[in-house]
């Protein structure tokens, strides 16, 4: 219970809409208002690459909530609402539209966005798209039945899944990496390797060190053009090459270096503003380091902590192990921790029979997990990650001894 009369959250993504939950969840009786530039109920991400973009979920289908939760007496919605001006000495935000909303706290959950291809004048033709929303992913679908062969610029977590799902409708599909390797930063070169060998054996065209020129087209974009000289006939192209942080909102208020600074109770360096998700910079307990997690799982929670911070200030810290899924053709990838760097992998299973889980260690530590196509490794894995544990790499890689039981021995030895 709060005496808080009322909670402001700018961005209903996931993690601003879960805060919301948790703060009804915990009897908040306060008011929360919640704010999005997008005129829709808050909806999921995820499967907008996915099953949205192929049809097999509608609008209702990836609704965060049913519209009767935001019916709650508790929650004001505010949509198509984009916020000009930050006050945290009034505290109070200043909408586009002249509207000032205070807060007795506020929380920010703004995300990531688009980085945008340059310096090609993507703009000016109307088959280009990016996928970040809803609206973006209607305009894709809208246009799919002309659309035979996509040309997807990078190789990234929306190029690939995008990729499986055109190639699942029959569509063909080339993609242009501009890395040798794709997901190699994230994943290391053999699995990065094998990703794209798996899409390639599905029949999609990736070229890797490569990235387009040129595009042929008047307003329609016909053919792209290589930094390699290749020329590749198309009628759309799809771009996804990451996001960025925008400072804007906060610059010269709150602490940001690539994101809004954070403790580990969600809070920012103003007292009563905290952030979560996309936009936020928080120390990692495992590694020590200040980083920023794009991905569904950490917004989802962190956006939980912060709320129950906001409620209780200093009761919860953020201690949860970044971890996201990808699902593209038939394989189910979950990924948990956040390694920058490893000095050893340790291969449990076999990469041949895609059922697998791949180790980074550093200084024989798990740091790290690639899971494919076993599930039920995520839950040890965790544990392996949090507890930060020596680990006997012999052991890792022996499917015969259950990971429960290394966790149990190696508990033991510290
Ligand atoms: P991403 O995962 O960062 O991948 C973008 C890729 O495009 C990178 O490999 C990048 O290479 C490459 N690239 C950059 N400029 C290029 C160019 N001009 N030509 C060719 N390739 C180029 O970003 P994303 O796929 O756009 O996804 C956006 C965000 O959503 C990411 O944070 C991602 O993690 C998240 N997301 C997550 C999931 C999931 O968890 N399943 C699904 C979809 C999206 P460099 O790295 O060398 O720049």
């Amino acid at each position: 219970m709060s005496t808080n009369n009322r909670i402001v959250i700018l961005g209903a993504g996931i993690a601003g809409v879960n805060a919301a939950k948790t703060l009804l969840d915990h009897d908040y009786e306060g008011k929360v208002v919640l704010l999005d530039m997008e005129e829709k109920l808050p909806y999921d991400r995820p499967p907008l690459s996915k099953e949205y973009l192929t049809g097999a979920k509608d609008h209702k289908g990836i609704l965060l909530h049913p519209e009767e939760f935001y019916q709650d007496s508790r929650i004001e919605m505010k949509l198509g609402k984009a916020v000009a001006e930050l006050q945290p000495d009034k505290k109070t935000v200043i909408l586009e539209d002249g509207e000032k909303i205070s807060f007795d706290k506020l929380l920010i959950t703004t995300g990531s966005k688009l980085r945008r291809l340059q310096p090609l004048d993507d703009q000016k033709f109307d088959n280009v798209f990016y996928l970040k929303t809803q609206k973006d992913a209607n305009r894709l679908q809208d246009q799919l039945s002309s659309i035979n062969h996509l040309a997807i610029i990078g190789a990234g977590f929306i190029g690939l899944e995008v990729a499986a799902s055109m190639l699942a409708i029959g569509k063909r599909v080339t993609v242009f990496e501009a890395a040798k390797t794709p997901l190699s930063r994230v994943l290391g070169e053999d699995i990065g390797n094998y990703i794209a060998s798996k899409h390639r054996e599905k029949g999609i065209e990736i070229f890797t060190d490569d990235y387009i020129t040129q595009f042929m087209g008047d307003s329609a974009i016909h053919a792209v053009e290589t930094k390699e000289g290749r020329k590749i006939d198309c009628d759309a192209v799809l771009v996804g090459i990451g996001v960025s942080t925008d400072g804007l909102l906060v610059q010269d208020k709150l602490d940001f270096n690539d994101g809004i600074i954070v403790n580990e109770f969600c809070e920012t360096s103003v007292p009563d503003i905290f952030a979560a998700g996309d936009c936020a910079r928080w120390t990692y307990p495992v590694s020590g380091e200040a980083i920023r997690i794009e991905h569904w799982d950490h917004a989802m929670n962190q956006g939980a902590t912060a709320a129950v911070n906001m409620l209780q200030p200093g009761s919860k810290p953020f201690t949860t192990i970044p971890y996201f899924w990808s699902d593209q053709h038939d394989l189910a990838i979950q990924y948990l921790g956040h390694p920058t760097q490893w000095d050893e992998t340790v291969m449990r299973g076999t990469i041949e029979t895609d059922q697998f889980t791949m180790f980074y260690l550093l200084n024989q530590r798990v740091v790290g997990a690639l899971i494919v196509n076993q599930p039920a490794n995520v839950l040890p894995v965790r544990r392996l990650i949090s507890q930060a544990v020596f680990i006997s790499a012999d052991q890792l890689g022996d499917e015969k001894v259950k990971l429960k039981s290394i966790i149990k021995q190696a508990t033991t030895i510290i």
